[in-house]
């Protein structure tokens, strides 16, 4: 037994997919609406029986396994390891991950040293107490403190060999360190862009270290306030989401996110009583950031600061947000506040919150700030700019309502808009689903028929019908990429390997559990035998009709040559596949 076997065993999908999604019963199966695409009707099935799922509209499948790699972005082996913590599940000695790559181990690695480092710096900073008292100064209090790992790291060479000192006793080199951007080598020395600063130790979604920002506290220090890691292939800014890995549980209860600007806005929210807050990291909110947020929430609020590029920020996001199902909603601060200092000033944040303004009113008013005064010029490119953010909406109710917001605060009819949205055309952003024709490994798919995927899905519901006398049979006539599937299942029996479909399912590729999952979900075969005979019966005479046909064709090009040799060898031939197909049926 592997580990994604032993995962299995151990878990039903229904468990670990309700915490993303809200299954409802339809007979044998669970429905919900997809995780992993935008749509207002449930096409998303899970098979609790076989503990597989299916979306009708975006055409992924498979285990639970697969299940998480796609929802948190991950390999197949980090959704195993990812699955064994978050269920505390104890793995069996003889199991283990070691079939893990070498870029796998790598990435282990850049985690483990960074783990080690944050852990390090979170010690020294306690054994700092002047630095100690500057957070507590600035209102951050020791359980964030603890929570958050923050750390310091002191300057000076001194600091830089205790550190490696720290990591050594971890097993790791100062390579490792380097590797990792947290040491740099200068002409003679090593020493670190993040000496004396407060360290903010960056997780990903998954809470692991993968990353550092640096702040600089001492009052003449004149190096620029943050230093954030170098990017690299464990630490993208526009991937990450700062706190997600705390906050995604309440997330979900409360399907509502808090999004700030930077890490002490995002630490001062929590200690506040925002345990659902997370922060984007010096960067513009991406599409990625949103994707990832709204597989957890159904709202978002966004509590930028209250400048011109905190105002610019939230514009931005008014485009981006049509491309996910989740509702964005800007929270309006005094001009010049952040939360962070609009908390600690004990102020109520409450009352701001409730008063939220939906992210396109909010874009409108900004867009109609002083339009009254604006030269023509101005305001038809206010105008064109609004109406190229309704167009890229799907939902033509809503575009409608927008509309006659919009018509409203500008004050131009909303016949004028409304013309110049259709003259603009219907180019409106399609959801990246993939059409099940460009998937691959489906490319055969349209050549297989009905029959042959019913033939196929009543063996994998009972698989003992491939031990009937049909066997070679089907194996030797169904088409690829069935045969093949097949073919796997045929040699796990001569292993004498257990029979059971989720040993089965462990044994085939991702792409062919996609489609398996696929097939299951779309026909609900029974398995029995007597109704197998009967689509293997129906299978033969239509391949026999197709043999008839074409030997007719052959016998008539022969016998117009005069080619009597070949008209007999043609004869013999169909005879002896006579002999072979016929009985089968009879
Ligand atoms: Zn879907």
């Amino acid at each position: 037994m592997n580990i994604f076997s032993y995962l299995k065993s151990q878990l039903s999908i229904q468990d670990v997919v309700s915490e993303y999604t809200t299954l409802h019963k339809a007979g044998a199966y669970l429905k919900s609406r997809c995780p992993f695409h935008h749509e207002k009707t449930a096409s998303f099935t899970i098979s609790p029986d076989k503990d597989i799922f299916y979306c009708f509209g975006c055409h992924t499948g498979g285990d639970v396994i697969s299940f998480i790699a796609k929802v948190e972005n991950c390999s197949p082996l980090e959704a195993a390891q990812f699955l064994a913590e978050r269920h505390s599940i104890q793995l069996p000695e003889d199991i283990n991950f070691s079939e893990q790559t070498q870029s796998q181990e790598e990435k282990k690695q850049h985690y483990d040293v960074c783990r080690t480092f944050a852990q390090w710096c979170h010690q020294q900073l306690q054994k700092h107490p002047s630095v100690l008292q500057h957070l507590h100064d600035r209102g951050i209090d020791q359980n964030q403190i603890d929570q958050f790992t923050i750390g310091f790291f002191p300057g000076g060479l001194a600091s830089i060999k205790q550190c490696i000192h720290a990591v050594k006793k971890e097993r790791f080199l100062v390579d490792d360190l380097m590797q990792a951007h947290i040491l740099m080598q200068g002409k003679s020395i090593l020493y670190s862009p993040f000496e004396d600063r407060i360290i903010f130790p960056i997780k990903d979604h998954l809470g692991r270290f993968c990353a550092f920002g640096g702040r600089v506290f001492k009052p003449h220090d004149t190096r620029p306030k943050y230093y954030n890691s170098k990017e690299s292939e464990f630490f993208t800014k526009g991937s990450i989401v700062f706190g997600l890995d705390t906050a995604k549980k309440s997330i979900q209860e409360r399907k509502t996110v808090f999004l700030v600007e930077g890490y002490t806005d995002c630490i001062a929210m929590v200690q506040h009583g925002y345990p659902n807050t997370v922060a984007t990291l010096g960067t513009a909110c991406t599409e990625q950031h949103l994707k990832l947020l709204s597989r957890y929430a159904d709202y978002l609020c966004i509590l930028y600061d209250s400048d011109a590029a905190g105002e610019q920020a939230i514009l931005r996001l008014t485009k981006l947000c049509w491309h996910v199902n989740m509702e964005l909603r800007v929270v309006h601060l005094p001009t010049g506040q952040d939360p962070a200092s609009f908390l600690a000033a004990g102020n109520c944040l409450k009352s701001r919150i409730e008063q939220a303004q939906d992210i396109f009113n909010f874009f409108i008013n900004s867009l109609s700030k002083d339009f009254a005064i604006k030269p023509l010029h101005e305001k038809v490119r206010k105008i064109r700019s609004i109406v190229e953010t309704i167009q890229s909406i799907e939902d033509p109710l809503k575009q409608d309502i927008l509309l006659q917001n919009a018509a409203r605060t500008f004050d131009v009819p909303v016949e004028s808009l409304r013309r110049e949205l259709n003259q603009k055309g219907p180019r409106r952003p399609q959801p990246n689903v993939p059409s099940p024709a460009d998937t691959e490994g489906q490319g055969s798919e349209s050549s297989i028929s009905n029959l042959e995927k019913r033939i196929f899905c009543a063996i994998i519901n009972n698989m003992d019908l491939l031990k009937s006398q049909h066997e070679s049979y089907v194996i030797e006539y169904i088409s690829s990429p069935l045969k093949e599937i097949l073919q796997t299942l045929q040699t796990k029996k001569l292993d004498g390997s257990s029979f059971e479909f989720a040993n089965f399912f462990d044994t085939i590729s991702e792409q062919e559990k996609q489609f398996v999952s696929q097939l299951l979900l779309e026909h609900d075969e029974s398995g029995d035998s007597a109704s197998y005979g009967y689509l293997v019966q129906q299978l033969q005479k239509k391949h026999w009709k197709r043999i008839v046909r074409d030997i007719t064709t052959k016998l008539g090009q022969a016998q117009q040559k005069g080619d009597l040799d070949m008209v007999q060898r043609i004869l013999d031939n169909f005879h002896a596949l006579k002999e072979k197909i016929i009985p089968r049926y009879r």
